[in-house]
């Protein structure tokens, strides 16, 4: 029962060092590489040349150190990570000690999911539209049928997926067809929008037409379309961006780490993946509780969910514990 392990461990670990200390990381996003096979305009990342790799002994050792600063979540991206020859084994060590995800354009993913189908508690596989919209984001014909192929191929394996959607100039006219292509089938549906890096193609949405798609977001949640995000989540953007009523970010939830093991901070956005040190290389909890985060608490620049959501999450907040706890623990329970 890949969900009840870590959940009910790491929590409990959690709890204990979170008597002792203020701030921990609980979401861990690592790029096992910046290679890819596709040619995103808005993506920095492939045009990055890769230094040399962790290699399988570095990666768990960063994944030692990161249970032990009290990570839960642990989500691989890239890059491309199905060009990691060594993923399955990755995913492996992950999986013993994390709730375990991956993030893939789709390309290579019919071929190769029974590989690595027992280390992922969830799979995310990018889409940025439908057809032609897709492909032309994503530089390479065919990108599309290759995703569509391959969420198929994973959903008769019995693997959680989303279809993970962001939001850009070319295609926030798309949201609907997308919703209804995620319920065809039979995934659920994350977006996030697009944020323009210094070096990639500057394709965020303008706020203006933005607004339209969130209220309508927000709306399909409400009316229980298959949406990963809260219904929090698109009311914290909204009121944000367009009513002046920020939320408040804690960057140091979720901690971000290059494809050599070096951290990111304060986060991903703001360093656009300029790691520092190695994870392994300093004392990752006295990191957390000494940074000066207070400083980016009022940022609300991004709309990323990997920072957004456990920033607004709160006990308190039945709706937020509803959407974030109880339904997808019931929702796994009823997958086994
Ligand atoms: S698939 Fe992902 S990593 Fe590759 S170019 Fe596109 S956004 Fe970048
Ligand atoms: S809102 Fe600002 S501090 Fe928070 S994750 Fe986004 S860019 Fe970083």
């Amino acid at each position: 029962m890949a969900v009840i392990r870590p959940m009910i461990v790491s929590n409990i670990k959690r709890m204990v060092i979170g008597r002792l200390y203020k701030r921990l990381p609980l979401i861990a996003g690592h790029k096992l590489l910046y290679s890819c096979n596709l040619r995103c305009k808005m993506c920095p990342f492939w045009r990055r040349k890769d230094e040399k790799l962790l290699t399988l002994e570095e990666e768990v050792l960063m994944l030692k150190n990161l249970e032990k600063a009290g990570v839960i979540f642990m989500g691989f991206e890239g890059g491309e990570p199905l060009l990691r020859r060594d993923l399955p084994q990755i995913l492996e060590e992950s999986y013993k000690m994390f709730y375990t995800s991956l993030v893939t354009n789709g390309w290579l993913l019919k071929d190769k999911i029974k590989e690595i189908s027992d280390f992922i508690d969830y799979l995310f596989v990018s889409l940025d539209g439908i057809g032609e919209t897709h492909d032309k984001l994503r530089g390479v014909s065919g990108s599309f049928d290759r995703a569509i192929e391959g969420i198929k191929k994973a959903r008769e394996m019995g693997i959680r997926t989303a279809i993970s959607f962001t939001i850009t100039n070319e295609n926030l006219d798309q949201v609907d067809e997308v919703v209804r292509l995620v319920e065809k089938l039979g995934v659920v549906l994350s977006v996030q929008v697009a944020y323009d890096y210094s070096t990639a193609e500057k394709l965020s949405p303008s706020r203006e037409k933005l607004k339209g798609v969130l209220e309508r977001l927000l709306e399909y949640k409400r009316s229980g379309k298959p949406i990963i995000q809260s219904q929090m989540y698109f009311k914290a953007l909204l009121n944000s961006w367009y009513y002046n009523s920020p939320w408040e970010c804690k960057p140091w939830l979720t901690i971000n780490i290059d494809p050599q093991g070096r951290i990111v901070l304060p986060c991903y956005v703001l360093n656009e993946y300029s790691g520092d040190k190695r994870v392994w290389e300093v004392d990752l909890i006295k990191l957390w509780n000494e940074y000066p985060w207070h400083q980016y608490s009022s940022c609300n620049k991004c709309g990323l969910s990997c920072y957004i959501e456990p920033s607004l999450f709160s006990w308190k907040n039945y709706v937020m514990v509803k959407e974030r706890i109880l339904e997808p623990m019931l929702s796994y329970l009823t997958s086994f």
